[in-house]
């Protein structure tokens, strides 16, 4: 096995620091499940990953009446040890922004599919944490995305603009501009705030809550159990998945690697970029204690690619700050630390700098009165997968028959996984991709990629 750190063909770092949400569910169960067990000679269905993406893929095979006993979970670390379980806690649709980057790289029509589908999984996830009863935090609510500057405020009102002339829906939309958006988002600083539906969750309650269904069922899920190698079995029909514990011998892979896609399908490292990301928890100040709480979420934006994400939890009351992986006031040092896959330490630069931006957005939290116990009370990092044309791989691999892959979240897992898991597994049990409604760009294809080689689309972010 060639591991490259720092490349989508790598294996996760060995030694990640703990989120919030992980320091909170140490006792889930199977958090360590079968660390030392070896794994069958054969199993029917493998899914590799046990973040969102393979806890919901192996929910839904087992919902669509695939046996138990039939679906393996390959984790190369703890139980949903990635992306999953170290992001901002957001559940926020993209409503209309990225409209215009996306339509340049997709074609409107695209463009127009992917928002919807953003739309789409916030229904899906408030509606499967309801039937399901997930004690997972969810919190359906609006979000605002609050424009910092005068640039960016017009940035902004372009894209709506777009979206609406192009034929987007933004009834669910609401603009508030000047005084009115400072009043309604408590930012003095606000030039415009845009409104509309989106959600929070505790993202780790939520992917253990999926792998404990699973299991419940029969499904068998081995943590620290990396698929080091794939390779056609002896006969050439099925695939052999080697791993420290054993070589399994199965049908039906599915990949859902994301940033670490590329180990197990090395013609995806080009196109699968590791960024480490970072998020905070802070105790909030009595200015956002009790009845003075945040119930609406936030994007704090002060261009495109420099912005803070914030989120208050319910019942604890702590707030979730995220950062952008680019922002133009930190070091050339930092800001090129970010193409990494080592989830070990934060970083104190960007922790500074995002305690010294919530202050100055939010000058009546008054950080400088806080008592012992009040403010900063952790930071960590993860790991995201960007993809050239920032849309997942979702679909069957169509040079490795019987592989598929749902992977490549472009930090949005959140808000896309809910439609694309499903996506895959109706592919595996032998639809169409008509069957699975999703934006016909997210479709893995060799001829993706060579679009993606011969430089006729590029990046939107
Ligand atoms: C700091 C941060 C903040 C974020 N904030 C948000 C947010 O607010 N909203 C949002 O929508 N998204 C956010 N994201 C992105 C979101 O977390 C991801 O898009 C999503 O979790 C991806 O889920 P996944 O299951 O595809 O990947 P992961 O959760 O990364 O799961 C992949 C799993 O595969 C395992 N694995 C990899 N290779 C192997 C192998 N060879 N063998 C066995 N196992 C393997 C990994 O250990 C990992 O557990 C954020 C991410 C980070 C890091």
């Amino acid at each position: 096995m060639a591991n490259h750190p720092g490349s989508s063909r790598s294996l996760p770092n060995t030694s990640p620091g703990l989120s919030y949400w992980q320091r909170t569910t140490r006792a889930f169960p199977s958090l360590l499940a079968n660390r030392h067990v070896a794994v069958p000679r054969v199993a029917k269905y493998v899914v590799i990953g046990s973040g969102i993406s393979g806890a919901l893929t192996a929910f839904e095979l087992l919902e669509a009446g695939v046996y138990g006993e039939d679906v393996i979970i390959l984790e190369a670390r703890e139980a949903a040890s990635g992306a999953s379980s170290r992001n901002a806690g957001h559940v926020r649709p993209d409503a209309f922004r990225g409209f215009t980057a996306y339509a340049k790289v997709h074609g409107e029509e695209q463009a127009l599919k992917i928002i919807a589908n953003e739309r789409l999984v916030l229904e899906k996830v408030d509606e499967f944490t309801r039937k399901h009863n997930v004690p997972c935090d969810f919190s359906l609510t609006t979000t605002f995305d609050v424009c910092m500057t005068p640039e960016f405020a017009a940035y902004a009102a372009e894209s709506l603009d777009a979206y609406k002339k192009a034929g987007g829906d933004t009834s669910h939309v609401k603009c508030h501009q000047g005084e009115e958006a400072q009043a309604k988002t408590r930012v003095p600083g606000a030039v415009a705030a845009y409104e509309w539906p989106a959600g929070s969750s505790h993202p780790a309650k939520l992917a253990q809550f999926l792998l404990k269904a699973a299991i419940d069922k029969g499904a068998k899920l081995f943590t620290f159990c990396p698929a080091t190698k794939i390779k056609k079995n002896e006969a050439g029909e099925l695939w052999d998945i080697h791993t420290p514990r054993g070589v399994m011998t199965t049908e039906k892979i599915i990949h859902c690697t994301n940033a670490h896609a590329a180990l197990l399908l090395p013609r995806l490292e080009s196109y699968i970029q590791p960024n480490r990301a970072q998020a905070h928890t802070l105790i909030p100040t009595p200015a956002f204690a009790a009845e003075n709480a945040l119930t609406n979420t936030f994007s704090l934006r002060y261009s495109l690619h420099h912005f803070y994400s914030l989120i208050q939890r319910g019942g604890d009351g702590t707030l979730v700050l995220g950062v952008s992986r680019s922002n133009p006031t930190l070091s050339a040092e930092t800001l090129a630390g970010r193409f990494s896959t080592d989830d070990t330490h934060y970083n104190d630069e960007i922790a500074q700098d995002a305690l010294r931006n919530f202050g100055q957005i939010f000058p009546d939290y008054k950080a400088e009165d806080a008592m012992h116990g009040e403010g900063l009370e952790h930071a960590w990092t993860g790991i995201i997968a960007m993809t050239t044309d920032s849309v997942p791989f979702v679909g069957a691999i169509d040079s490795l028959p019987g592989q598929y892959i749902c992977a490549g979240f472009n930090g949005h897992g959140m808000a896309r996984i809910f439609t694309c898991a499903p996506g895959v597994v109706r592919l595996v049990l032998g639809g169409s991709w008509s069957d699975t409604g999703l934006p016909e760009c997210f479709q893995f294809s060799t001829d993706r990629l060579s679009k993606l080689t011969d430089g006729s689309v590029s990046s939107v972010w």
